[in-house]
């Protein structure tokens, strides 16, 4: 830990965190963060099937995080602009459903 570490960070930072975390944090921004994966949709954020009318294209950032003290990883997904939907899944569980969707967007549209 180095000089400028802040009091409340008693832990290392994992490996892949990119967070330049600071005294001032609040505490619900504790959070380790990888670097922000952003990828370019087509999509609809409404709740509505088959809505349509509300498609649009917009940045879904990909995001490894985990708050400090905490033992566990979350693959986070959501929108750039809203955060809303967010998704905040295991890594098992965002493999899972990576690959449920691979399989999906793969498959005979017939
Ligand atoms: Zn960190």
């Amino acid at each position: 830990m180095d000089s400028t570490q802040p009091s409340w960070l008693v832990e290392p930072c994992p490996t892949w965190c990119v967070r330049d975390h600071t005294e001032v944090d609040h505490p619900e921004d504790r959070v380790h963060a990888s670097e922000a994966t952003l990828v370019p949709v087509i999509g609809t954020r409404d709740d509505q099937a088959l809505a349509t009318e509300s498609v649009a294209s917009f940045d879904l950032v990909v995001q490894l995080r985990r708050g400090v003290g905490e033992l566990f990883d979350w693959v986070a997904v959501e929108p750039t602009e809203s955060h809303h939907p967010r998704l905040m899944l295991s890594r098992e569980s965002a493999a899972v459903v990576a690959a449920a969707m691979s399989e999906l967007a793969n498959s005979s549209p017939r």
